[in-house]
Parts: C-alpha cells; structure tokens; sequence
C-alpha cells in the first residue's frame, strides 16, 4: 500500500462479471479504490414564520397555532390551516397528553443526542387537534401503549437544537 493518500484503505478488484457474460465491457474498471472518508455538513437554515415556536420552546412554553374558522390546534404548529387555508393564531398548550403510537427507533441523528436508540412517540397533547412527533424518555419500551399519559419536561442543558429543548416522559 502506497502512503501517497493517508486515507486510502486498500485497492482490490471487483468480482469477474458473471459467466454468462463472454466479454467482460468493464474489464478495465474493476480495480476498486478503498478510501476512509468522514463527511460533515453545517446547515443555516431559517426557521421562518415559525420561529416564534421555537423561540417559545427556550421560555419552557409550548405553542400550537389554532384556526379561527375550523377551530383546530395543530401541533406542530401551522402558519395556514391546511383544511380552510385560515391564517392561524398562536395559542398556548399545556404539558400534559397521552401516547397515539410509540416506537423504538434504533436510527439516530446528531441533534438527537447521538443515542443509539430513541423512543419515539406522537403524542396527543390536551388542547391540540394533531399528533406530535416527539421523543419519550425515562420510559419501558414494552411500556410504550396507546393512551400512555404523558406529561412534558424541559431540558435544564443547552441542546443542539430547540426541538430537543423538551420531551415527554410517563406522568
Ligand atoms: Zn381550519
């Protein structure tokens, strides 16, 4: 192995093409470079008309948005009602609901903390028409049951992003 690139692992070749094939097109291109790579991504990203959700979220309030025609509170919050295209009015949730569906999910990203595995519920919180999708702590998965009363606790720590600013936990 060559120490001209730091990262290079190995150079083997790919498989022989398949028998049935008489002449291999690729018979030139089968020598296969290994090299050992970490990608980063840095994101800016605006959260635009719903800022106001999330800068609540540092001030342990939890908003929903409430449709002055229909009368629903979705949460996540939406700027329009999508059923009668309304422009919506900001209004506050308490911290209290119940499990819809819960998972054990062993798929995790950075801003989630890194765990190797996260329980996730949508969580039907009072005052709120929509499910949120939320992170359950401090909870059995065999535990995670329809109708599990929940209650929201907010993070004491600085977090990555403001959604892991809160969770749910069993009440
Ligand atoms: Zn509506």
């Amino acid at each position: 192995m060559t120490d001209r690139v730091k990262r290079k692992l190995e150079v083997r070749p790919a498989g022989d093409a398949g028998p049935g094939d008489a002449v291999d097109p690729f018979a030139a291109f089968r020598d296969v470079e290994i090299l050992d790579m970490q990608l980063a991504f840095a994101f800016r990203h605006s959260l635009g008309k719903l800022s106001r959700f999330f800068l609540a979220l540092e001030q342990r309030v939890l908003l929903g948005t409430a449709c002055p025609v229909c009368g629903a509170v979705w949460l996540p919050p939406r700027v329009v009602c999508p059923d009668d295209l309304a422009v919506t009015d900001w209004v506050e949730l308490g911290g209290r609901g119940r499990l819809a569906v819960g998972s054990l999910s062993a798929y995790t990203l950075k801003t989630a903390g890194g765990e190797r595995q996260l329980m996730l519920g949508y969580v039907e919180v009072e005052g709120a028409t929509s499910l949120l999708l939320q992170q359950i702590r401090n909870a059995d998965a065999d535990a995670l049951v329809p109708g599990l009363e929940l209650k929201i606790v907010w993070s004491d720590r600085p977090v990555d992003h403001p959604m892991e600013l809160f969770w749910f936990e069993p009440a």
